[in-house]
């Protein structure tokens, strides 16, 4: 509850950088900024530092509920910059935390969420997806020759944005999966939405049906390994589900880690030539917010200290090195890096629920990232992540940018003989 958190709301001492790159990790001045609504829409409101002053008033009933207020909290794209920034500055406050706590009481005192985000809600409850596309076609995608097993150490979960949109990142994993000769199953009819934008947009009780569903249906495979292809799922699966579910028994692993490790071992090889020179987005919930949760419960003493000690996620461990690896793995395949990257990466502006409520801001953000890699000297932008897809691909055709987008494991899949 956004009670819970007040100590680290009053830990804010407005430096600001949750704002802007500090100066010693800065690279530029074109690209000094890292939260992308306080660059767009200019006011501290719109930044981690302004919510949890927002978040104090409300808790003070010093403020009332408006439709600006509403707007505010909701154009935060949930990147988790701040949350890093915070920490890593000297707060050790749970700054997105207190964000995701800010909407979850919004929707609890029946003010929001967004109607865009309704309909979600409305979509996952009718069809177990967030399009409201039928829920029998969900593995449309899978070739017949390329049957799942019964039972299988790796349990594949897809996700509504790759099986309904981007199948073609799933066809790439099971090309991947059957090439490493590795069995693997899928939940079939039993994988429902993983909850990413319901949890983020304050929708709890729905995420949690979603996780709970899930995690049963997991279980009942008796996988070890839960792979995912999308960062959503991952960052979700990582960060968010056990605050719901504290035992998971199983590892939560990106395809990216997946490739790193069959080519560390020898298991892949990638030999065709894939000519050219790309950079890498760190998507959020791979990178920044890849880490997993560990439940706390204790007290805080003085100067912060918890009692018992609290794991706390720092944003540093998530999945940087891997995905690089690979991709410097691909013959003929030249590896840029942007200015803003890992922990310092700019959002593409698809998370939090903002593809779907703020769309024209989620396009600017994609766009000043198109930017960035124009700016790198890339060719073609590359992510992990089939939400990064969506929104990357409508602002490089919206810029009328000579950019390609691909998904990592497109490339890999293409790097196979
Ligand atoms: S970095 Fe943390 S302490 Fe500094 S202004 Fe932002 S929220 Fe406040
Ligand atoms: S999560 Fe990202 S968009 Fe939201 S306030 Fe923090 S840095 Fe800004």
């Amino acid at each position: 509850m956004l009670e819970d958190y007040k100590r680290d709301i009053l830990c804010c001492t407005r430096c600001g950088f949750c704002k802007v790159i500090s100066t010693q990790k800065q690279r530029s001045w074109k690209y000094n900024r890292a939260c992308p609504i306080h660059k767009r829409f200019g006011f501290d409101a719109y930044s981690a530092q302004g919510m949890l002053y927002i978040a104090n008033a409300l808790l003070e009933g010093k403020l009332s509920y408006t439709e600006k207020l509403k707007e505010i909290i909701y154009s935060c794209t949930i990147c988790g910059y701040c949350d890093y920034a915070c920490k890593w500055v000297h707060a050790n406050a749970e700054v997105l935390d207190i964000i995701l706590e800010l909407r979850a009481k919004l929707v609890e005192d029946g003010v929001a969420p967004l109607p865009q985000h309704k309909i979600i809600a409305e979509n996952v409850t009718r069809h177990h997806n967030i399009y409201g596309k039928p829920h029998e076609k969900r593995f449309n995608w899978m070739p017949e020759a390329c049957g799942p097993a019964e039972k299988a150490e790796i349990v594949y979960f897809v996700g509504c944005t790759t099986a309904y949109l981007k199948p073609r990142i799933a066809q790439a994993t099971v090309k991947i999966l059957k090439t490493a000769g590795l069995d693997f199953t899928t939940l079939g009819g039993e994988e429902y939405c993983c909850g990413a934008v319901l949890w983020r947009t304050g929708q709890r009780n729905v995420a949690k049906n979603l996780i709970e569903h899930n995690i049963n249906s997991i279980r009942r495979t008796g996988a070890r390994t839960l792979l995912v292809s999308c960062a959503h799922c991952y960052g979700t699966f990582k960060r968010e589900y056990p605050k719901v579910i504290r035992e998971m028994n199983f590892e939560v692993m990106h395809v990216s880690e997946l490739v790193k490790k069959l080519l560390d071992e020898g298991r892949l090889k990638l030999t065709r030539r894939v000519d050219l020179r790309a950079t890498y987005h760190d998507p959020c919930l791979l990178g920044r917010l890849g880490e997993t949760y560990v439940p706390w419960q204790g007290e805080i003493k003085a100067l912060g200290v918890r009692e018992p000690p609290k794991v706390w996620l720092f944003g540093s461990k998530g999945v940087y090195d891997a995905p690089r690896k690979v991709l410097r793995a691909i013959p003929g395949l030249e590896l840029v890096e942007m200015e803003r990257i890992r922990e310092y990466a700019w959002c593409c502006g698809a998370g939090g629920g903002v593809l779907e409520a703020n769309p024209s801001f989620a396009l600017w953000t994609a766009k000043e990232r198109i930017k960035e890699a124009r700016d790198a000297a890339a060719e073609a932008i590359v992510s992990c992540c089939p939400r990064c897809a969506l929104n990357f691909e409508r602002a490089i055709a919206d810029a009328g940018e000579r950019m390609a987008y691909y998904d990592l494991i497109e490339l890999v899949a293409m790097a196979l003989e």
